[in-house]
């Protein structure tokens, strides 16, 4: 890449050349060759290669999140045992489990 700027062939060579300083897409392709495109902005993959995929939606996501283990939820939970355990040991007291 050291050939003076502004001439007819620098103007007009292939931007992702062999030298390409940017991010590749790192797919395999069905050769079992590495994808030589460009990744997409701020992806690892160029749009053959799935690139604009937004993932799998829901639990099959890896960063699915439920909401089971907020702290409120835990919080909930907690009181709702305590409560139970409370009715228990109250319905023991009455000789009601004998
Ligand atoms: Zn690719």
């Amino acid at each position: 890449m050291d050939e003076p700027a502004n001439t007819l062939r620098s103007l007009t060579r292939w931007h992702f050349g062999a030298d390409w300083p940017g991010r590749r897409c790192g797919a395999k392709t069905r050769r079992g060759t590495a994808c030589l495109k460009p990744a997409l902005r701020g992806r690892n993959r160029c749009q053959l290669h799935g690139g604009k995929s937004t993932g799998v939606k829901g639990e099959r996501n890896g960063n699915h999140r439920h909401g089971r283990y907020t702290k409120e939820a835990i919080a909930n939970r907690r009181a709702a045992n305590a409560r139970v355990r409370g009715l228990v040991r109250e319905a023991q007291a009455l000789g009601m489990f004998d």
